[in-house]
């Protein structure tokens, strides 16, 4: 199983090296060479396994040769035993013929749970067998660094920075990433929106010294492995309502393009999807390109959704090297428009993608009246990344196919918004009740290449 670069010139790789070195050489993104297949055989099999199960069949040819079948299935049931809930992925039934996938039980109250705590697990098992030492660099507007941080925390051969915008991410998420003890993990507080975190952590990547010299490695959702982990409930969630007998529409809240992007592998494999549906929020860049063919920055808003608040969304990427007929070339050249403050997708290739994405976005009032409106009708408290969802997925119904929007967080992990919503300030979950009174460690840092690599020289061992 072989991974190639959005801008073809990086080296082809297998799945540990894809895994290990996140994003490519040539600044690209890995994407296998061919997606695996699932005959109808093959997903009717789904029906009624536990989602371990489901998770091993739907992986398993991605992964190949980089780890043998058992102990593959014990780095699943490894990353999914801390759950609140036994499905992992539950369905819940909004409206008929809409559903809500439950993507937030994991330990950190985020869907980025279901990949990042697979990657620790993917990640500990290859460097322990190469007997080898990484230095793990994230960006996050918030649930990525919560996420990674409770994946990573404590594994030996892995430092983990966390690069998140400071005053902009909400109480819980940087509790979240603030308080772990362990000296392995490390909170960083940037003078600068998510943009420039991400921004940095490019630069990073692509200065070849600095990233041979401490091993670096991201597990941002550029890296393949996140993405993979994230196939899985699409299918989970399809075979629940029917699958393969009946086709599936889904509607997923984004930000970084990286979950919906799974959807469309899950397309790729055989699954019936009809639409995969994007839903913005007020940093809509998405769904302008979709309707327009511009893809044109405009300085980022922030808003009551923050995990959703970016305008340069980097999986997107992908995408376009699908719909220009996996031209790397071609990538390459809209990615240095991108820097200069845009591009626009050609018409071929416009048609492409809307083939299999259609969009929406969702207002800030819009999105306080669906938590509203969810919490009277449907009896859900929603998240408002969720609500996002719901409110977007309620302008594509189509009575012959169900709807399922992703739900990508937990209410309590966005409590003001909630409550501001609903008069109801949802309480966080026993287990992580006493998330507020644990004491606080992280660094402030400036917005600047330099001073970051210097932070994070002088703590690793080299
Ligand atoms: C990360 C995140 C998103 C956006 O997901 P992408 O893969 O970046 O599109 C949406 N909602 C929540 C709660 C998130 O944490």
């Amino acid at each position: 199983m072989n991974y190639v670069s959005t801008r073809g010139k990086a080296p082809v790789l297998g799945f540990e090296e894809t895994m290990l070195s996140g994003l490519a050489r040539d600044g690209g993104l890995y994407v296998p060479e061919t997606v695996p297949q699932m005959s109808a055989g093959d997903i009717r099999a789904l029906h009624g396994l536990p989602y371990e199960e489901v998770a091993f069949r739907v992986m398993r040819p991605f992964v190949a040769d980089a780890f043998d079948d058992d102990t593959f299935g014990s780095l699943i049931e490894n990353a999914y035993r801390g759950f609140g809930h036994v499905a992992r992925a539950p369905l819940v039934q909004l409206a008929p013929g809409h559903f809500l996938a439950e993507l937030f039980h994991g330990p950190t109250l985020a869907f980025k749970d279901f990949a990042m705590q697979l990657i620790g697990q993917m990640f500990e098992e290859a460097l322990k067998r190469r007997g080898d030492r990484v230095t793990i660099v994230g960006a996050t507007s918030g649930d990525t660094g919560s996420a990674a941080i409770e994946a990573f925390r404590g594994l030996d051969a892995v430092d983990v920075f966390i690069l998140y915008p400071h005053g902009r991410v909400s109480e819980v998420q940087r509790r979240q990433m603030t308080t772990p003890v362990e000296e392995n993990v490390h909170a960083i507080a940037l003078d600068g929106h998510f943009d420039d975190c991400q921004a940095r952590l490019k630069d990073m990547f692509n200065h070849f010294e600095f990233r041979d010299e401490v091993r670096l490695a991201g597990v941002n959702s550029i890296n393949w492995g996140r993405v993979l982990a994230q196939v899985v409930y699409y299918f989970s969630s399809a075979v629940a309502l029917g699958a393969p007998e009946r086709s599936v529409s889904f509607t997923v809240p984004t930000g970084n393009f990286g979950d919906i992007f799974a959807g469309y592998i899950a397309k790729r494999m055989g699954l019936p999807i009809d639409k995969l549906v994007v839903a913005t929020n007020q940093n809509d860049i998405l769904d302008r390109c979709l309707r327009s063919g511009a893809y044109e920055t405009a300085g980022v808003a922030p808003s009551i959704s923050p995990s959703m608040d970016i305008q340069v969304s980097s999986n997107f990427e992908r995408a376009l090297f699908d719909a220009y007929g996996r031209d790397g070339a071609a990538v390459a050249q809209l990615m240095d428009e991108l820097k200069a403050g845009g591009f626009h997708v050609s018409q071929g290739a416009l048609e492409k993608l809307r083939e299999d994405f259609t969009s929406g976005c969702a207002s800030e009032e819009e999105t306080l009246a669906t938590i509203a409106r969810a919490h009277q009708t449907m009896g859900e408290l929603l998240c408002p990344h969720s609500a996002v969802g719901v409110k977007v997925a309620e302008e594509h119904l189509d009575p012959a196919v169900p709807m399922v929007t992703l739900a990508t967080a937990h209410p309590a992990k966005f409590p003001d918004a909630v409550e501001r919503a609903t008069g109801i300030r949802p309480p966080l979950p026993e287990r992580m009740a006493d998330l507020f009174e644990r004491p606080e460690r992280m660094t402030r840092a400036e917005n600047d290449l330099g001073a970051l690599e210097t932070l994070i020289k002088d703590r690793i061992p080299l």
